[in-house]
């Protein structure tokens, strides 16, 4: 067999066996280790993607791996009929982070889709006894592919070949204004992301979660926060609403807070804590001891290596470098903390993610016009020095 014969059997065997409902894979990889991952024929990429902003820790970390073998040697899964020490303080700590006080509780699930699942549960539960059956969400909202979360998605073309979905959502454009023309009485919960990721990083304007805040208080609407992309400190503050110094009813939470591991959930704050009761909502692998320990885990190296503080102070020189690279393709840098995107100036997205893979790394296009840039929040200098260099030349390859 020919060295390319070899190199391309992958990509046969993908597109023989594994369902259509993703695009052909960029790589195969094979390993990681902090910043870094390489695939099957040995070539080394930094990863500035980490798994859409998944692997917290980057890849391999010790604090990590041990969580993952230590629990899954002791107790791996019991059934939501038993609780477990790292399910007790996984809802503790993760209450805790989230400045949910007394009343907080958390429910765990496996996924972000899943957890806004709960949450979409959640608002019908508010439901004023059968006068509210609005959900507002947001146009261009992304809150996952199952067919709750897909219907509280504002984004057509995902949408338009499962219709009919769940009902009673609208989605309205990110401003006070339509917010405020739209809320009444009639709307059980308002569910936004603090910085759309998949829209192409796109933050809320000035003042949205303040004012959503009032308005859907006013008009007794749950503010739901999905911080699946935002939380677990990416953004440099423990949850992205943080920033703005509000306390919504509710958060989701995933990605980030696994580091790797497939854990989801939903954090309740005051009265939106007692609005579910017993035999409403369940998941066999939800909160398992697995998951939870592994979590646990991750957030305890977050918090002892202070890496939220790291995501703001590494985010911000993330954006110097991009604009110290000076590319013509680069039109500005969105964002918060190490959850940034890069607009650029033509709809080159696809162009710049192939040449960044050519030259060692790993970014997103969230859309034909930006790059999505969500690195472990473990980085520092030198893995800042190495994405400028690799960065900068995609970019020239990808002008030329
Ligand atoms: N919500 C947001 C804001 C997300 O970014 C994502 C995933 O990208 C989801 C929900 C869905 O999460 P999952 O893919 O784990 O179902």
């Amino acid at each position: 067999m020919t060295a390319t014969a070899v190199s391309n059997d992958w990509r046969s065997r993908f597109d023989e066996r594994i369902m259509r409902s993703i695009g052909m894979p960029l790589a195969k990889l094979e390993r990681g280790e902090g910043a870094y991952v390489w695939d099957d024929e040995g070539r080394e990429y930094l990863d500035f993607l980490a798994g859409i902003a998944v692997n917290a820790l980057g890849h391999a970390h010790p604090v990590f791996v041990e969580a993952v073998a230590q629990q899954a040697a002791r107790l791996a899964h019991v059934s939501n009929y038993f609780t477990t020490e790292p399910a007790l303080e996984l809802a503790e700590r993760i209450v805790r982070l989230a400045g949910a006080g007394d009343e907080g509780r958390a429910w765990f699930g496996n996924s972000g889709a899943e957890a806004n699942e709960a949450a979409f549960k959640l608002a019908r539960l508010n439901n004023g006894g059968g006068g509210r059956t609005r959900v507002l969400a947001l146009v261009d909202a992304f809150h996952g592919r199952t067919m709750g979360s897909l219907a509280l998605t504002g984004k057509p073309h995902m949408r338009q070949a499962f219709e009919p979905l769940p009902g009673g959502v609208e989605h309205i454009p990110a401003t006070i204004e339509a917010l405020d023309a739209s809320i009444d009485d009639a709307v059980a919960a308002l569910i936004v992301e603090p910085i759309q990721g998949e829209a192409g990083v796109v933050e809320l304007p000035a003042g949205f979660l303040e004012a959503a805040r009032e308005l859907t208080r006013r008009h007794g609407a749950l503010l739901i926060v999905d911080e699946i992309q935002t939380g677990a400190g990416r953004t440099g503050a423990w949850f992205g609403f943080q920033h703005a110094g509000i306390v919504p009813d509710a958060i989701t939470v995933a990605k980030g807070i696994g580091g790797g591991f497939p854990i989801g959930g939903l954090v309740t704050f005051g009265r939106a804590s007692s609005l579910y009761q017993k035999g409403m909502h369940g998941s066999t692998f939800g909160g398992n001891p697995l998951a939870t320990a592994v979590s646990n885990a991750v957030l305890g190296e977050i918090e002892r290596a202070g890496l939220v503080e790291n995501a703001a102070v590494r985010g911000a020189q993330l954006r110097e470098r991009v604009a110290r690279i000076g590319s013509p393709l680069v039109a500005g840098t969105r964002g918060r903390g190490l959850l940034v995107g890069v607009a650029l100036a033509d709809p080159a997205a696809q162009a710049v993610v192939a040449e960044s893979m050519r030259h060692g790394l790993i970014v997103n296009a969230a859309n034909d016009h930006t790059i999505r840039i969500a690195p472990p929040l473990t980085i520092g200098d030198a893995e800042l020095d190495e994405f400028e260099a690799r960065f900068g030349a995609a970019l020239a390859a990808a002008s030329a």
